[in-house]
C-alpha cells in the first residue's frame, strides 16, 4: 500500500504490507475486469515519480492508501473477454498484491511462452527492453563506428543499449555504481570499456581518457552532473538520447545542468523520449530481441528477489544502485 506523497529518497517505510485482505476468485460477470494471479512485478525508476503529488507528468500520482500499481506478469484466472482466457499469460499494469482485478486496456499483451523465462517480460521482453531498442535505435540514430557512452550502464534498460550498440559495430563504454557492476560490463556485457562513477572525483577527466576522440550517442539515464560532463566531451553533430534522469528523480530542487551551450557549440541533437511513443515497433522488438537472445547474442542479467512483503526494500534499493541489472520481484511461480 503507498502510505502517502514523499520528498526526498523513497524509504521502505513509504509503503505498507496489508494483509488478510481478500477477495473473490472470479471476475464480476459483464464487467470489463479481468482477475489474476501477479507472478512477477517489475521494480522501476519512473514509480518514484508517482509517489510526487504532480499531476502534469505523463502518468499521474499513486492514491494514497491504495494498492500499489506497476507493471507485471501475470496468470489469468477469470475473465468475460474471449481475448483473454483462463490460463492465459498477460503482461501489463498490475497491482503489487497476490491477486488483481485489472481492467482490460490496450496495454495488457498476451505472453507466448516460450524457452524464454517469464520474468524477462518486465525486463529484456518488457518496458526496459523496449526503451533501450527505441531509444538506441529511434532517437540515438546508431551509425557503425560511433563512439557510444551510457550510464547506469548495468541496470535494465543500460546493459541492452550496450549490446545493440557493439552489435551495430559501435565502441561502447558504461558506467555504473559499483566495482561488481563494472565488471559485468566488462566481461559478461560485452562493453569496451567501463568505469565506477562513484571512484571518480572528476567526471571530465575520466570521460577524456575513455573517450580520447569524444563521443558520438550518450544515453542518457542519470542526468546531473554526468550530463554535465558528457555536454563538454560530445563531438560535432553528436546525438544525446535523455531516457531518464535517475540521479535527479528525488531532489526536490533539481540542480540546474550547466554546458548546455555545448549543443549550439558542437550541433549536438538532444531528445528527450517516452518508450510509449514508439509502441509500433513493438512487434518488431518482440521478434529482433527475442531473435537474438534465442541465437546467444545477447544476455540479460536480472535481480530477483523472492515474494511479495520484499517489495519495498527491492523498490527503494533502485535509487543506492543495489540492483544489479533488472529488478523484479517473484511473487509466485506458475
Ligand atoms: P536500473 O535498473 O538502471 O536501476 C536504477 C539504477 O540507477 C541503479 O541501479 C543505480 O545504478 C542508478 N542510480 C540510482 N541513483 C543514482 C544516482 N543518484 N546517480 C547515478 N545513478 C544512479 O533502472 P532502469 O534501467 O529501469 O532505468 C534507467 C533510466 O531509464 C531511469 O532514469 C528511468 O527513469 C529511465 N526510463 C525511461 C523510460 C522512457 O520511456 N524514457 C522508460 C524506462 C526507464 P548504479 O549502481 O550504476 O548507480
Amino acid at each position: 500500500i503507498f502510505k502517502g506523497y514523499i520528498d526526498g529518497t523513497p524509504k521502505e517505510t513509504d509503503m505498507e504490507l496489508k494483509l488478510g485482505s481478500t477477495i473473490k476468485l472470479e471476475a464480476p460477470k459483464g464487467s470489463s475486469l479481468i482477475l489474476v494471479k501477479n507472478l512477477y512485478l517489475s521494480c522501476d525508476p519512473y514509480m518514484r515519480g508517482r509517489m510526487r503529488n504532480f499531476h502534469g507528468s505523463y502518468i499521474p500520482p499513486f492514491v494514497p492508501g491504495s494498492v500499489i500499481e506497476g507493471l507485471g506478469v501475470s496468470k489469468v484466472l477469470d475473465s468475460d473477454d474471449p481475448n483473454f482466457k483462463p490460463g492465459d499469460i498477460v503482461s501489463g499494469l498490475t497491482g503489487w498484491e497476490e491477486y488483481s482485478l485489472i481492467h482490460k486496456n490496450d496495454h495488457l499483451r498476451k505472453v507466448e511462452s516460450d524457452s524464454i523465462p517469464l520474468s524477462y517480460y518486465t525486463g529484456l521482453l518488457g518496458m526496459p527492453g523496449f526503451t533501450a531498442y527505441a531509444g538506441f535505435f529511434e532517437v540515438c540514430g546508431p551509425k557503425k563506428g560511433d563512439y557510444v557512452f551510457v550510464s547506469a550502464a548495468s541496470g535494465a534498460v543500460g546493459q541492452l543499449v550496450g549490446q545493440f550498440a557493439k552489435l551495430n559495430g559501435c565502441y561502447v563504454v558504461g558506467s555504473a555504481g559499483s566495482g561488481q557492476k563494472v565488471d559485468l560490463l566488462k566481461n559478461k556485457l560485452g562493453f569496451d570499456d567501463a568505469f565506477n562513477y562513484k571512484e571518480e572525483a572528476d567526471l571530465d577527466a575520466v570521460l577524456k581518457r575513455v573517450f580520447p576522440q569524444g563521443i558520438d550517442i550518450y544515453f542518457d539515464n542519470v542526468g546531473g552532473s554526468m550530463l554535465e560532463a558528457v555536454l563538454l566531451n560530445m563531438r560535432i553533430h553528436g546525438r544525446i538520447g535523455v531516457c531518464g534522469m535517475v540521479s535527479q528523480h528525488s531532489l526536490s530542487d533539481p540542480k540546474g545542468t550547466r554546458n548546455l551551450f555545448h549543443l549550439v557549440i558542437k550541433r549536438v541533437r538532444m531528445q528527450g523520449f517516452l518508450q510509449r511513443d514508439y509502441l509500433h515497433l513493438y512487434p518488431k522488438f518482440l521478434e529482433d530481441v527475442s531473435g537474438l537472445y534465442k541465437q546467444g547474442k545477447i544476455t540479460y542479467l536480472e535481480d530477483m528477489d523472492q515474494g511479495l512483503e520484499n517489495g519495498p526494500s527491492a523498490f527503494v534499493g533502485l535509487f543506492s544502485g543495489k540492483n544489479v541489472g533488472k529488478k523484479v520481484i517473484c511473487v509466485a511461480h506458475e
